[in-house]
């Protein structure tokens, strides 16, 4: 029988990822079945205990159902309880099993889709909810000089770096979390925002001159069109990305730890771009 599996979000209309995970089916000859689900908002756990009755192998959670998915696991994988949320469910012998994939994909997108070794640079993270709380601890594991966390609630971002500072990668000295309004007069060779405001076409308040020379900024959000973040930087000299490749990469890990196989990224990438 094919196994089937879901992304489970609200929204979830919108959602590239069956069209990724069949495109990976293709590649490596698995037999698969990937489908959409949507759960009403207080409705996140009867949505996957009503699939997994049905026979479901495994989900993939969007917003804003992470931190539920990972409340909802017998058994999260430490990338899940380093970031407390989790974007990937199995089901098997009778436990559900929680990942967070999130990280490796951005990771493997900006170091080795886009070329840009992490190691010893100084990066800014904007935004401390579910998305940057993901890509945290693998962000640290590639070795940057430093990692700021800045958000609109200064407080969150301060709580989430003295959280993530327990942890061996953090380091001594590596990790802060700011308010915008400190990032002033300060520099940085990657700036990735993992905030919401490219969703309204609102810009992050980022101070003039943050992006160094030869720096990248990378926006989580993927659209047609480049978002008012991705301009702002380009006005300002630096390199751009779009989450695309993130969202490719976390798919192809989530198929990895699913089927055993890790499916090629850069085919579903071009094919995506082009659609
Ligand atoms: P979330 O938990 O709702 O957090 C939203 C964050 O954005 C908060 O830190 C919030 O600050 C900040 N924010 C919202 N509007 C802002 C504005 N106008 N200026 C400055 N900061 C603003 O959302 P999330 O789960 O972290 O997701 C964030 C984004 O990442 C979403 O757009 C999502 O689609 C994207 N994402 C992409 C991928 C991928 O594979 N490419 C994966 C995961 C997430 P406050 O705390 O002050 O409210």
């Amino acid at each position: 029988m094919t196994d089937r599996y879901v992304v489970v979000g609200n929204p979830v209309a919108h959602s590239k990822s069956p069209e990724i995970h069949a495109a990976f089916a293709r590649q490596t000859g698995q037999d698969i079945d990937y489908g959409k689900l949507l759960a009403p908002l207080d409705g996140f756990r009867s949505t996957i205990s009503a699939f997994r009755a049905t026979g479901g192998q495994g989900a993939n959670v969007t917003l804003p159902f992470k931190l539920e998915a990972y409340e909802l696991a017998d058994v999260a994988s430490a990338r899940a309880s380093d970031a407390r949320a989790a974007n990937f469910l199995r089901f098997d012998e009778g436990r559900i099993r929680a990942d967070n994939t999130d990280g490796v994909g951005l990771t493997r997108d900006i170091e080795h889709n886009l070329g840009f070794p992490l190691a010893g640079k100084r990066v800014l993270l904007l935004g401390a909810g579910g998305a940057a709380q993901g890509v945290i601890m693998p962000l640290l594991e590639h070795a940057p000089r430093e990692l700021t966390i800045a958000n609109r609630t200064a407080q969150k971002a301060a709580r989430l770096a003295e959280f993530m500072r327990g942890k061996p990668a953090a380091g001594p000295g590596k990790l802060r979390g700011v308010g915008y309004r400190e990032l002033a007069g300060r520099q940085f060779d990657l700036v990735i925002n993992a905030t919401s405001a490219s969703l309204h076409g609102e810009l992050p308040p980022l101070p003039e001159g943050i992006f160094a020379n030869g720096s990248l900024a990378y926006d989580m959000v993927y659209a047609k069109t480049r978002t008012a973040f991705l301009e702002f930087a380009a006005a300002h000299g630096a390199k751009t990305a779009d989450g695309l490749g993130m969202l490719v990469e976390q798919a192809a890990e989530s198929f990895l730890l699913w089927r055993g196989v890790r499916p090629q990224t850069a085919p579903v990438i071009a094919q995506l771009r082009c659609s």
